[in-house]
């Protein structure tokens, strides 16, 4: 009989795991708490524009990352950015940068292919009874049972669901991310100096896109997404999004110089475990005995690619117990 199994997230880890699994021939059920898969690789849309406030690209280290990157290239999910930067050493990175399109979100649709989804069903409860896994949900319902479950989310919240397990709890413990505020701005006219990224910009602005230079994105439309420090953003965790708006482009505008110009609109998004602080240094989690397992980006590092990595070796290993 075909093995059933469950995976909690779909963000880019989760997903990644669902492909392997799946490639597998095994049966798999994703449940995600947020009506849009994704996760921190997203694209919100704020009236008649589209941001991308999470992650703004990704680059290949490994031939597993490079070989994805290129397939959904030809598949028209993504495409090289090559904007104007500030040739500051911090913005050099492995290879090209690569973009979702339309959006950053596009880049995990190619792994859904023959995947279950459910949205909107954030699991608050992972149990072991009878002859399996069993996820619970805020209405009292519950899916079950799974031969094997993939907790894909951030670290703070795989702990509720698998830190019982002894040989996860330490582990998790040793992990640290910290938030990040994202600002999304619509302006009526181009302000910037001649760049379209800035990184760095001061002690409260770690980083400024003009996303419209993005590849099949509006070219006329001026949206810009400004990404607070982690230091500032973890100070400012309680503020109201509103005023955060209002403080960081305030800032960007003080730190860049630029002409006065009111946005047209802007809005603000909290990512509460949005950077990896500490990883854990380990590419995933798995337990045999409880044949339960954990990734995310904060296993390996904090980028797509980690995510990407850690997810696909997890499933590799639920694959290995299985099959
Ligand atoms: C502001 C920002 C900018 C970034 N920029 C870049 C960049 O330029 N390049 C780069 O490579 N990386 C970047 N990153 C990092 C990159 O976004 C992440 O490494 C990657 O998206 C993490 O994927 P993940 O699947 O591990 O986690 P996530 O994307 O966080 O996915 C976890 C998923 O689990 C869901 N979930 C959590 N708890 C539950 C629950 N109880 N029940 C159901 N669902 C649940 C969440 O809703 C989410 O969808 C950035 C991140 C941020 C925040």
């Amino acid at each position: 009989m075909t093995k059933k199994t469950a995976i909690i997230g779909a963000g880019l880890a989760g997903l990644s795991c669902a492909r392997t699994l799946r490639r597998a021939g095994l049966d798999v059920e994703v449940f995600e708490q947020d009506a849009a898969i994704g996760g921190r690789i997203a694209t919100i849309r704020v009236g008649s524009d589209a941001f991308d406030h999470g992650a703004q690209y990704v680059c290949a280290k490994s031939p597993e990352f490079n070989d994805f990157l290129s397939e959904i290239k030809d598949l028209g999910y993504a495409e090289r950015w090559t904007p104007q930067k500030d040739g500051s050493a911090n913005l050099s990175t492995p290879g090209p940068w690569m973009v979702g399109t339309p959006g950053m979100s596009s880049l995990v649709r190619p792994l859904t292919d023959r995947v279950r989804i459910d949205t909107g069903r954030r699991v608050h409860t992972l149990e072991w009874f009878g002859k399996g896994w069993h996820a619970w949900f805020a209405d009292d319902t519950s899916a079950g049972p799974f031969d094997a479950v993939a907790v894909a989310t951030p670290a703070a919240e795989a702990r509720p669901l698998l830190g019982h397990i002894e040989e996860f709890a330490d582990a998790l413990a040793r992990v640290r991310m910290a938030p990040c505020w994202a600002v999304m701005v619509h302006i009526d006219k181009q302000v910037f100096p001649k760049q379209d990224v800035f990184s760095n910009v001061s002690g409260i602005i770690g980083w400024v896109a003009r996303n419209n230079t993005k590849p099949r994105r509006n070219p006329d439309e001026e949206t810009i997404v400004v990404h607070a420090t982690s230091a500032w953003s973890r100070e400012a965790e309680d503020l109201d999004a509103t005023a955060v708006a209002e403080e960081l482009w305030d800032e960007v505008s003080r730190a860049l110089r630029l002409p006065p110009v009111r946005p047209a609109h802007m809005t603000a998004h909290l990512w509460r475990q949005g950077f990896v602080d500490q990883p854990l240094g380990e590419a995933y989690l798995y337990s045999s005995a409880h044949k339960a397992g954990i990734a995310g980006d904060w296993c390996l590092g904090g980028l797509a690619e980690h995510a990407f990595e850690s997810g696909d070796r997890l499933g590799r290993a639920i694959v290995g117990a299985l099959v």
